[in-house]
């Protein structure tokens, strides 16, 4: 597990939800009736873990509203006293993360705004060196999961065991239904890397509106991620930041209370069925490899011969006539087009790679 291998395992962590950890609560905390409203009704759904709220806005404007900063600690302070309820902000600066340990926040979880720079994540893993606390990390605002490694690397070096991951989407230029696009294959990735980080998943910045939430929220699901972060207001219209996107705390109890999860293994016929269905995919697997190696072995004979005539490794009608006959050949097969047209694509660079080493 590449160099980040103590990490604490999912199971370690305390969650009401058997199969998953719920953190919801406000985007922002705007005064101390809305939290203390909003958290009252969050307790009441006995499905909320962690309370959230935002006391430092990044916001992409400036002349927006900001959040309280320090007073609205006192009042999270207050409320988890009060409500006991673990507490998670968001923290940009070294200076928050004095204030939040000075207010005992449970856990602070780093801004995709942040992630981005790692000049700004190294100065708070420096400030949260020998401190021992809770940080998730959210995804970069653009989808390169070495950011988001590199963060969590950081955080790992500084001696931050209790490390979470939060997926809420990557932003693009391009109009979209979503307001950050999920691309799941990015957070499927770092789940296969780091098997035992914990990966919730944030569908308030993912849809940035709230009839898309309970759909995304499933997905995370299906995908076996380990839980969800869902912004909740008691009343979302009057919302600060993120009116379109909050949930009543009774909504959130419904849309938690309708999700299917499944769990892994649910008997013993399932898993000898599942069983017998894999080893049918390790075989075809190995099969596609042992397949791949030959393509490539006559791929070198050809450059060899090639290199002896003085003939170019890349000749593009041929390539054409591959591409045509191939993405025909798929129609046939019912492979997906754009799917197979990919694969040939990256089949074809390696067989150019091989052809000009030699
Ligand atoms: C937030 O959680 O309110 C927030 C600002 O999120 P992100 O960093 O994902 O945009
Ligand atoms: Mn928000």
């Amino acid at each position: 597990m590449e160099s980040m291998p103590y990490i604490l395992g999912f199971d370690q962590w305390t969650h009401k939800h058997k199969d998953m950890m719920l953190i919801s609560g406000p985007c922002s905390a705007e005064s101390e009736t809305q939290l203390r409203a909003t958290t009252k009704a969050l307790v009441a759904t006995d499905k909320v873990d962690v309370l959230r709220a935002g006391v430092w806005k990044p916001r992409t404007r400036p002349h927006a509203f900001e959040g309280h900063g320090e007073k609205a600690l006192q009042w999270l302070y207050n409320i988890k006293k009060d409500m006991q309820i673990p507490i998670a902000v968001e923290v940009a600066q070294p200076e928050h993360i004095d204030l939040a340990l000075k207010y005992d926040i449970d856990i602070l979880w780093i801004g995709a705004r942040t992630t981005v720079n790692p000049f700004s994540v190294q100065a708070l893993a420096d400030a949260l060196q020998g401190v021992k606390t809770t940080v998730l990390v959210k995804n970069p605002t653009h989808p390169e999961i070495g950011l988001w490694i590199g963060a969590l690397e950081r955080f790992y070096a500084a001696g931050i065991k209790r490390l979470m991951a939060v997926h809420r989407g990557f932003h693009s230029y391009h109009p979209s239904t979503y307001r950050n696009m999920p691309l799941w294959e990015i957070p499927i990735e770092l789940k296969r890397r780091f098997p035992k980080l914990p990966l919730l998943v944030d569908p308030s910045h993912i849809c940035g509106k709230r009839d898309t939430i309970a759909t995304v929220s499933q997905q995370a699901m299906d995908l076996g991620m380990d839980g969800l972060m869902i912004e909740s207001h008691y009343q979302p219209h009057n919302a600060l930041t993120d009116a379109q996107q909050q949930l009543t705390p009774e909504d959130l109890n419904s849309l938690i209370t309708s999700l299917k999860i499944r769990r892994q293994y649910i008997n013993n016929l399932d898993t000898d069925y599942l069983s017998q269905m894999r080893l049918q995919i390790d075989k075809l697997d190995n099969e596609l490899i042992r397949l791949l190696a030959q393509r490539l072995e006559i791929v070198e004979d050809i450059g060899r011969y090639k290199q002896a005539n003085n003939i170019p490794v890349y000749q593009v009608e041929r390539w054409r006539h591959v591409i045509n006959n191939r993405l025909q050949e798929g129609k046939n097969q019912g492979v997906e087009e754009g799917f197979l047209l990919k694969l040939l694509q990256l089949i074809h660079k390696a067989s150019i790679q091989r052809q000009t080493q030699l």
